[in-house]
């Protein structure tokens, strides 16, 4: 294993920024610490790397207890959001720095040539001798990232790297970082609050809320079997129904698939059935399917998608999202009335504490 960390919890005064997290990162894999502002995310990345002191828990680093190792001695590469590179220093003593102060100190030579592949692997050998002030941020980054990657650490922490960049440069990064990464393997621990991200850059991402992990797994096995509300709505636009809604669709003679007099849900007033945008068909006939009349509010169409904004007959608003091949075929405008009719329904079952997806 990478890394490994048991039962980590840290207070600040009386807030409890860290409570009992636990979660591996198997060696040579890029996973992501995915959650909302203020969930522990980067507080977690630094106890690991030995910035932080934990109140109690214990690190592992590729199967040696690192938990009461000082930070220069954890073989830890740090990338923060803002390049803290030094400005004073050209590019290549940049990436040379923690070469230069490893003890024993490599050779002139070895220095040189580890500097070099570092700047080759980031794409920026042209630049060894420009100053961080005459790269752009993107560029910093990869610098950044080489300058880590330098004293060959056992693993790599990356605290929001692509944060203060702008959206292209992000994508960009991302995809430049999931190569990079399939090209070194180094096991790499990812802070991100940004799902999408960690969606494109990860091999498995550890779900954080308030200071406890709600789930943990690959992206699209977490989107699709989500372990709480909470991970439902985290991971992606869904539509939240209250079972008044569902239980009163248009059967059409068929009995709904779906066993929604479960005890529990809906109680406490919280939601319990979930429709992710995309989960819908739009007719303009009915078809046999349990559906819902609905009133074509809005169109937007998004590039090669379409949002259609329908009103139920009781009110309940709906974001769908179709093709915009869909969309012409079916020739919508809006004020018009179709049916809509939801393929995969994810019911929160309070009672069990889980979520559980129904096909339709
Ligand atoms: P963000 O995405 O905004 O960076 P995060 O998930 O990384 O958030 P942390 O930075 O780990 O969250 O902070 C978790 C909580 O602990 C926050 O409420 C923060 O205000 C608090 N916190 C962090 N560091 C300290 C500190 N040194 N002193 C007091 N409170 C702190």
């Amino acid at each position: 294993m990478g890394i490994v960390v048991r039962n980590l919890s840290k207070r600040f005064g009386s807030f409890q920024a860290v409570d009992g997290v636990s979660f591996e990162v198997p060696s040579g894999q890029l996973v992501a610490l995915l959650g909302p502002s203020g969930s522990g995310k980067s507080t977690i990345l630094r106890i690991i790397a030995g910035l932080e002191p934990a109140d109690s828990g214990e690190v592992e680093l590729t199967g040696e207890d690192a938990t009461h190792l000082p930070a220069q001695e954890r073989g830890v590469g740090f990338v923060f959001q803002h390049y803290a590179l030094f400005r004073h220093m050209s590019i290549r003593q940049n990436v040379a720095f923690g070469l230069e102060v490893q003890r024993p100190r490599a050779s002139r030579k070895e220095i040189n040539r580890r500097v070099e592949e570092l700047l080759d692997l980031v794409q920026l050998l042209g630049y060894a001798d420009r100053y961080p002030s005459q790269l752009s941020g993107g560029q910093r980054q990869r610098v950044a990232l080489a300058r880590a990657l330098a004293p060959r650490p056992k693993v790599l922490l990356l605290d929001e790297p692509f944060g203060a960049l702008d959206a292209k440069v992000r994508d960009e990064l991302r995809a430049w970082l999931r190569k990079f990464h399939d090209e070194i393997h180094v096991t790499s621990l990812f802070v991100t609050h940004d799902q999408q991200e960690a969606f494109e850059v990860c091999d498995q991402m550890v779900v954080l809320n308030k200071g406890k992990v709600e789930q943990m797994g690959p992206p699209q096995e977490l989107y699709e079997h989500p372990a709480s509300p909470f991970v439902t709505e985290f991971l992606g636009a869904v539509n939240v129904l209250r079972v008044e809604t569902v239980l009163g669709m248009d059967l059409v003679g068929e009995e709904m698939p779906i066993p929604l007099d479960i005890p529990g849900a809906g109680s406490n007033g919280g939601p319990a059935v979930y429709v992710r945008p995309h989960d819908f068909e739009v007719t303009r006939e009915r078809n046999g399917r349990p559906a819902w009349t609905a009133r074509v509010q809005r169109l937007t169409p998004l590039g090669g998608l379409v949002r259609l904004d329908l009103t139920l007959l009781d009110g309940t608003v709906l974001h769908v999202q179709l093709t915009r091949d869909r969309c012409l075929a079916l020739g919508l405008s809006g004020g018009e009335n179709v049916f809509v009719s939801p393929r995969d329904l994810k019911v929160f079952h309070e009672a069990k504490a889980f979520v559980e997806n129904y096909v339709i």
